[in-house]
């Protein structure tokens, strides 16, 4: 028997944790996305972090800018909204066009209101295991799964496949501070599924439909699959699901396993940075 770690229970939970202690403090949380270009997969994204803001009762707004904006531009829409009262996180939908530089957009942020954690100096502090608002909300969200589920990584072994800054890099950080050994393996890295089967725990962002078979797992393996993948017309996971199913442990569901709870903690750091102080 293989355990669904379904998302959904775990994001009810953070969101009405969320919702309660802004209500107590007062403070209304408001979030701006910016959005550059019609990307379909971001324009998904983006709805669905407005509509959650909006659900959340919160100032919610979604600025979309042409695919062929400049930097100048793209700057100064940022250097309004960190001026901005009643905006408490920024977030830049990723990835962007071409032209623009990321890692220069990400570094007019202010920190202090990096609501996916990725400006330079956040990351810095990721790194070092210093206090941060505002983590990267996807493997937030998988921490949170697993501790949902009461799965600890203190001792386990666990392989990360995935190194992209939004996703894997920040994983990986936050699996060794949280006390686990880690494995971090990319396109480049041979025998990964030999070196998947010595592992515990299995975090999967490969953006590969199906990567995942009984090549790589053991009758224990606990599978985190943060793929999103479209295959023939579905949306599925990195794993195999007919492959692995009743086979090993547990593993999350796509969709509505690490998906909810990337919105979850979304919310959570927005909230977080509203209030000035971490939600637990
Ligand atoms: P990316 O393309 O930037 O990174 C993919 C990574 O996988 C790369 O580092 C690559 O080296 C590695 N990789 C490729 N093949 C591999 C293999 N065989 N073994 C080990 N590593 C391998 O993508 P990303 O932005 O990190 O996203 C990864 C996946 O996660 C995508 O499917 C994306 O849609 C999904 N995603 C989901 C959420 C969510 O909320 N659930 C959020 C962000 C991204």
């Amino acid at each position: 028997m293989t355990q669904i770690l379904s998302g959904k229970p775990a994001a009810e939970e953070i969101i009405a944790t969320v919702s309660r202690c802004c209500e107590a403090s007062g403070v209304v949380p408001g979030l701006a996305v910016i959005q550059v270009g019609n990307n379909s997969a971001s324009t998904l994204y983006v709805k669905k972090k407005v509509e959650k803001t909006r659900a959340m009762g919160w100032v919610s707004e979604h600025i979309h800018l042409p695919d062929m904006v400049s930097e100048t531009e793209l700057s100064k829409k940022l250097d309004a909204l960190n001026r901005s009262s009643h905006i408490h996180g920024i977030l830049v939908q990723l990835p962007l066009p071409d032209h623009l530089s990321v890692f220069k957009v990400l570094e007019k942020i202010d920190p202090a209101k990096d609501v996916d954690g990725f400006h330079p100096l956040n990351v810095g502090r990721l790194v070092c295991g210093l206090p941060l608002l505002a983590p990267p909300c996807t493997p937030y969200g998988v921490m949170a799964l697993l501790n949902y589920y009461q799965i600890s990584v203190v001792g386990k072994n666990v392989i990360v496949l995935g190194r992209s800054n939004i996703v894997g890099k920040p994983m990986a950080h936050m699996l060794i501070q949280a006390g686990a050994s880690v494995l971090w393996t990319h396109r480049h890295s041979q025998n990964v599924p030999a070196l998947a089967r010595q592992a515990d725990i299995i975090i999967t962002a490969t953006g590969h439909p199906k990567l995942i078979t009984r090549e790589y797992v053991h009758s224990k393996s606990v599978l985190m699959d943060i793929g999103i993948n479209t295959w023939n017309g579905k949306t599925v996971g990195d794993v195999d699901v007919d492959a692995v199913d009743g086979y090993v442990a547990a593993r999350s569901p796509v969709p509505g396993g690490v998906g909810p709870m990337t919105i979850a903690m979304l919310m959570r750091n927005v909230a977080s940075l509203a209030l000035k102080k971490p939600i637990v």
